[in-house]
């Protein structure tokens, strides 16, 4: 371990809690026999995992409770629909676990498990038994780091970073470190969600964050709450343990049906994360994911719902950009018409598309990009 500079922040801990996690469905006692042998077949394909916390923010009697939602499977989820890598996230892997598809951001995918398994993960793929796309090795991906000075940002994730040993997570920042041009470590997290306890257990995961997020070189956490139900005092004292050692937190989640895509539940989680210091920087508009129909909704229905909730909150809660994670590049939604929908390349894979503004045909039934016919292409301007 390297010294930690005693002067920082002082530690926030609390009395510790384990959180015990369970991978099968009859392990969680509030579903009825019939329920789990209905779910069988979907948790065959689809992992299930939960950890006690967590499933103990869902209101039981509600069969539409939003937690619920998120975490216990559904039948439908058996619906064919989509494909497993929906980004095509393979045509920009470089190296093992390695990602680079935007040019100062570089994606290390060092963790292959997250503390619960969402039902619309857009990467389930990579809990699949014969998935290979994750290493805990990171060290092809520092060379390719090292060798690539545009690279000002990395990206942990997976899978969920927060998961790994702090004694991985230390080495990781190190070596990250270690290499003068990353200024910025992002940690991709639902674990604040998850499992606040991870951080507010852990002395020295906090000292790491002390150490390594610097004034001149900070890490991100890149919090994914979805609902503001998730927003317990416990997360929240997370997410201030976080910042209060040194962690700037910013929170990025898709829309999803039946979780939070209502205007008042999506201002009101905003409002919150705004007041915590961890305001909203992405809505996602969800990929079409093998196994994730139910949980998506048309763009335009998305785009309306998200712009209701913007005129609820003050600036700070209004910061989120509703964005398509395509496989060209992260296509912002910035309006819609009558006749017309208009999208804009707010990230690209390729340069010459940075900041494309495109004009395509309204269709009220399309949820991705593909499925929309483009009648203007405006050139870039950057
Ligand atoms: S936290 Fe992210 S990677 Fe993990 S299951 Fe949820 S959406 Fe997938």
């Amino acid at each position: 371990m390297p010294t930690v500079n005693q002067n920082s922040l002082r530690p926030t801990t609390m009395a510790p809690r384990r959180v015990k996690y369970v991978r099968r469905l009859d392990q969680v006692e509030q579903l009825s026999p019939e329920q789990r042998d209905r779910l069988g077949p979907v948790t065959a394909r689809y992992v299930f995992r939960a950890n006690d916390y967590y499933l103990g923010l869902i209101d039981w009697d509600d069969p539409d409770d939003p937690i619920r939602q998120l975490i216990i499977p559904r039948e439908e989820e058996l619906a064919e629909w989509g494909t497993l890598d929906a980004s095509n996230e393979e045509s920009v892997t470089v190296a093992h676990g390695v990602q680079h598809k935007y040019t100062d951001t570089v994606l290390l995918l060092c963790n292959e498990v997250c503390g619960a398994y969402c039902r619309y993960c857009f990467r389930k793929r990579l809990f699949m038994d014969d998935n290979d796309e994750v290493t805990n090795d990171v060290s092809e991906g520092l060379r390719y780091i090292a060798d690539h000075p545009e690279v000002t940002n990395v990206l942990l994730t997976g899978g969920d970073p927060l998961l790994m040993s702090t004694r991985r997570l230390v080495e990781i920042f190190e070596a990250l470190r270690a290499i003068p041009h990353v200024k910025i470590i992002r940690l991709g997290s639902k674990m604040p969600a998850f499992d606040p306890y991870r951080v507010l257990n852990d002395p020295d995961l906090q000292a790491a964050f002390r150490t390594y997020s610097t004034p001149t070189q900070r890490i991100y956490l890149m919090a994914h709450f979805d609902h503001p139900r998730e927003l317990t005092d416990v997360a929240i004292q997370g997410i201030d343990a976080c910042i209060r050692n040194g962690v700037i937190c910013l929170n990025q989640c898709p829309m999803i049906k039946g979780i939070n895509d209502d205007p008042h539940v999506l201002a009101d989680m905003y409002a919150t994360l705004s007041y915590i210091g961890c305001p909203p920087y992405y809505l996602f508009q969800g990929r079409p994911t093998a196994g994730n129909e139910p949980y998506e909704i048309p763009i335009v229905q998305g785009w309306q719902t998200f712009q209701r909730a913007l005129t609820l909150g003050s600036g700070l809660a209004r910061r989120a950009r509703l964005c398509m994670s395509h496989e060209t590049g992260k296509i912002e939604i910035m309006g819609v018409d009558d006749e017309h929908m208009y999208l804009r390349y707010h990230q690209a894979k390729h340069d010459e598309d940075l900041g494309r503004f495109l004009v395509c045909r309204r269709d009220d039934e399309a949820y991705w990009f593909d499925q929309l016919e483009v009648v203007t292409h405006a050139p870039s301007h950057v």
